[in-house]
């Protein structure tokens, strides 16, 4: 098998893999090899025809393909090699691929990885849904990709389960194509998807949301002919007396997406048990010397900017690796105190300034994030809501906890 040698490869073209391969080329890394399974880039956002890719970054609201276009375009000036239709099968903590494509199985080295692979969705066989096993019940994207990438309609009268903002946006494309949507169930007591898009996405389009309610049943034996909705209780037991049939051909699941990292885990990477992704430091490096990651393989993002972002910097980390090999050592660890569900990256080197994301537990308001080292407060920012569907962004400067012994804590306080 032949082998052939660049100082950095990306694997994965979607937003988070375009920004690695473009800034990991900017900032001197010779050879970037961009490798995408799929046909085309852009990753999911080619099948995003909505709009609000955008507003962070580039100040207005896109759709994801022009999104991805500026993105593709910035590739193509950096002279960044793309391989399509090429899956990346293994990798190991050399930093060796392992790639197949039409023209056979190939190897590559590279001085750096930056793993950009995405997410999955969660299936029916994930939450255990009883029932039969019609035609008729897919995930949002099977749905999205049909729809707006295929022009094929999957049915005519729908539910949804689960109120993510892909299953809220999903609610609203299928009014517009004509899909009568029934309801959208959510088994939390609150919404998982982003205030907005209950509004723009729901309310606007007098579609019901019921909460503390999830699918008990799926019936139909070819095709789907409706399910069983039921409320939840606080103890998550089915509240007797609240079952009900609802008609549809079509049960869309939008269940929650998960990390797609087997090949972190081939490579030997250690992943966190509670973002599914892998642990990194300030540099996006993970446990094992010059493998980085960006985007939502990392974590799942509700807005393309960040994940763009925090990509450009593992791209740039990478470059660095892949040159001189010369990055600053994480030594502060950093860790979630009260009321905060995760915070990314988990070490620090302290030399630089930090973008922390991180998501809460319970809706709340009027609340502080605050940051401590050694007791002492290093940042406190105020938050009006906390909505754990909404990834918190918070930079700190390096000076503010560079000092000290312990970790940095982040915790929501009064
Ligand atoms: C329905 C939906 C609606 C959204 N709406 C918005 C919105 O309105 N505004 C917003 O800002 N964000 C939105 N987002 C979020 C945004 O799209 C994501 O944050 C972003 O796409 C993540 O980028 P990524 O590159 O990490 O992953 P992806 O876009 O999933 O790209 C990952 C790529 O890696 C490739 N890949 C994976 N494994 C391999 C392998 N082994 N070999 C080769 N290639 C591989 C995949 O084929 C894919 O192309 C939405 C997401 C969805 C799903």
């Amino acid at each position: 098998m032949r082998t052939e040698n660049v100082d950095v490869a990306v694997v994965g073209g979607g937003p988070a893999g375009l920004a690695a391969a473009s800034a990991a080329s900017e900032a001197g890394a010779e050879s970037v090899l961009l490798i995408e399974r799929g046909e085309r880039l852009g990753g999911i956002l080619n099948q995003c025809i909505h709009d609000g890719f955008g507003t962070k970054m580039l100040g207005e609201a896109l759709t994801g393909p022009e999104y991805a276009q500026i993105f593709i375009d910035r590739l193509s000036d950096a002279g960044v090699i793309s391989n399509l239709d090429t899956m990346v099968l293994d990798l190991n903590s050399d930093r060796e691929l392992t790639i197949c494509n039409e023209d056979g199985i190939r190897r590559v080295k590279a001085g750096a990885v930056v793993i950009c692979t995405g997410c999955r969705e969660r299936t029916r066989g994930a939450i255990r849904i009883p029932g039969s096993r019609p035609a008729g019940v897919y995930t949002a994207g099977v749905v999205q990709e049909y729809m707006n990438m295929r022009n094929i309609l999957v049915g005519r009268k729908a539910v949804i389960l689960g109120s993510g903002d892909i299953g809220l946006i999903m609610a609203r494309r299928l009014t517009l194509e004509g899909v009568k949507v029934e309801c959208v169930a959510e088994i939390l007591p609150h919404p998982s998807g982003l205030a907005r898009n209950i509004v723009q996405c729901l309310d606007d389009f007098d579609i019901p949301l019921h909460l503390s309610t999830t699918v008990v049943e799926i019936h139909g034996t070819d095709h789907l002919r409706g399910i069983t909705l039921a409320q939840i209780g606080p103890k998550g037991g089915v509240v007797r007396g609240t079952k009900r049939f609802i008609e549809c051909d079509t049960l869309l699941l939008s269940v929650g997406l998960i990390p797609e990292n087997e090949l972190a885990k081939k490579a030997g990477i250690e992943l966190s048990p509670v973002t599914a992704g892998p642990i990194v430091d300030d540099q996006f490096q993970t446990s094992v010397p010059g493998m980085f990651c960006g985007g939502n393989a990392l974590q799942v993002h509700d807005l393309v900017d960040y994940a763009s972002m925090e990509s450009q910097k593992a791209g740039q980390s990478a470059a660095i690796f892949a040159g001189s090999g010369r990055l600053p050592a994480p030594s502060i660890p950093v860790q979630p105190g009260s009321g905060i569900r995760y915070v990314v990256p988990q070490a620090l080197s302290g030399e630089e300034a930090v973008d922390f994301s991180m998501r809460v537990f319970n809706p709340e308001e009027d609340r502080y994030v605050v940051f401590r080292r050694d007791g002492r407060v290093v940042r406190r920012m105020k938050q009006t809501e906390l909505d754990p569907a909404a990834m918190i962004r918070i930079r700190v400067r390096a000076d503010r906890f560079k000092d000290g012994e312990g970790p940095l804590t982040v915790e929501v306080t009064d």
